[in-house]
């Protein structure tokens, strides 16, 4: 085993939003924070057997994949930038009060609705048919710097991730490490004192003061787990969803931002919104629809995303690996969001819309707030900590990145007070 690296005060493992924000607010506020990150910066690539050879592409149940990033900024690297606050609520029942966290992370990163400009022409169609048909479809919050964005176009720089937080993080003399796989929290007299992780192929003990897990809402439990404390992964949410697909009378133009209108119905449980995804996954789509007559229209396929809020269950292995399966209400809820999807793109002038497989992108709900974690966010020793979706404490259905932002810094908050 290599030299234990020196003692920092806060060791934050994973660099998404939640462990991200918690950082750089730390390191601000004076404390010597290292950031272990199993990931590099590399650009992202979206193919399908490079996702599941990488494990960010996960089978969860039988015909499902769940989505993630394993890399610098997590899952800010690829997600759609859609900003929906949380309910403030179902945490405050828990004892965390995340309004003013959340008051202040909307003053710091962009989420206002998108600008109608900024739609594209598909995106556009789809809003007026849903209109048309009575839906609340409006654009959505998003984690875009509008201001950058001109005749339609926002610059890459527009799109928010954590890598400005980091950058700010190591300003303020945070050490962020890639290439570090935490393994293990390890523990003295009752405290954390560190984590054991792999760096390069050999184990190294990094030391802290307190140790804040933002590993995700999968890796997170299963370094619970290999802690000793076996109940982390017991059940976990996924927000699952299906794209409904449709050929249009019109050729697709403009720059295409994901989940740029759309409509959260809680009472129903799903979300619906337009969808812009990568060719190779549209013909993936198409051929697992039985729609090989459509693998060549890409071009001129109008897309809805159908979220819907599952129920807590399964479980997450020692291994990393999840598995669930979905009863007959999520099915039900599923279908009453593809009929709706399909009833928009009908009349939105698409022929015969058929519908994606199952896909999930929010695991979550697997070390929860109230059972294994405390208002601190303490995870049975006062000076360990889990902060990502993983302690979101019920089902939940809503894109989380501003919920997750909101308990970083809350986190920060209570452990610099
Ligand atoms: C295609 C897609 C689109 C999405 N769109 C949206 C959206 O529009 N709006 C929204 O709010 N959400 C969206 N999401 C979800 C969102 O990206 C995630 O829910 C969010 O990033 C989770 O944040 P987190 O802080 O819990 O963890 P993550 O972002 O998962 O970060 C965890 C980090 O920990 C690292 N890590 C994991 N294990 C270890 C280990 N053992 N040691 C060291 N480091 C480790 C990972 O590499 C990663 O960097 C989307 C997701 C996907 C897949």
């Amino acid at each position: 085993m290599a030299e234990a690296a020196p003692i920092a005060d806060v060791l934050v493992v994973g660099s998404g939003p939640a462990g991200a924000m918690a950082a750089r607010d730390l390191a601000r506020s004076g404390a010597k924070v290292v950031i272990l990150e199993q990931g590099s910066s590399a650009p992202v690539g979206n193919q399908l057997l490079g996702l599941l050879r990488r494990k960010e592409a996960l089978h969860i149940a039988p015909g499902v994949v769940l989505l993630r990033s394993l890399r610098v900024g997590g899952g800010s690297v690829t997600f759609y930038h859609t900003a929906i606050a949380p309910p403030l609520s179902m945490f405050a029942r828990r004892g965390v009060d995340l309004a003013a966290a959340l008051e202040q992370v909307q003053g710091e990163i962009p989420n206002a609705p998108l600008h109608p400009d900024l739609l594209a022409p598909v995106a556009m169609r789809l809003a007026l048919a849903a209109q048309s048909l009575g839906l609340p479809w409006q654009p959505l919050p998003k984690m875009i710097d509008q201001t950058l964005c001109h005749d339609g176009v926002c610059p890459p720089e527009a799109f928010w991730s954590t890598h400005g937080l980091l950058q700010q993080a190591v300003k303020e003399g945070a050490h962020l490490h890639t290439g570090v796989r935490a393994q293990r929290v390890l523990f003295a007299a009752g405290r954390a004192v560190g984590v054991q992780a792999l760096c390069d192929g050999a184990q190294q003990t990094f030391r802290a003061g307190r140790v804040i897990l933002s590993a995700g809402g999968v890796a997170s439990p299963v370094i619970l787990q290999h802690s000793g404390i076996e109940e982390a992964g017991e059940g976990f949410f996924c927000d699952p969803l299906r794209i409904v697909m449709g050929h249009l009378p019109i050729t697709r133009g403009g720059q295409e931002i994901s989940m740029s209108a759309g409509f959260v119905d809680a009472q129903a449980g799903y979300m619906l919104s337009d969808i812009a995804i990568p060719p190779n996954f549209f013909r993936a789509f198409a051929w697992a629809a039985g729609r090989p007559d459509q693998l060549l229209s890409f071009g001129r396929t109008a897309m809805i995303m159908v979220k819907i809020r599952d129920d807590i269950g399964g479980r997450i292995d020692a291994q990393g690996r999840p598995w669930r399966r979905f009863g007959a209400v999520e099915r039900q809820i599923m279908q009453a969001g593809v009929e709706q999807a399909r009833a928009v793109l009908r009349a939105c002038g698409a022929g015969r819309p058929y519908v994606s497989p199952w896909v999930a992108a929010h695991p979550g709900g697997t070390v929860r707030l109230g059972e294994l974690v405390d208002e601190r966010l303490s995870c049975r020793s006062p000076n360990l900590h889990v902060c990502d979706a993983s302690v979101i404490p019920e089902p939940w259905g809503l894109p989380p990145t501003l919920t997750l932002l909101a308990l970083g810094k809350y986190l920060a908050q209570v452990l610099s007070s």
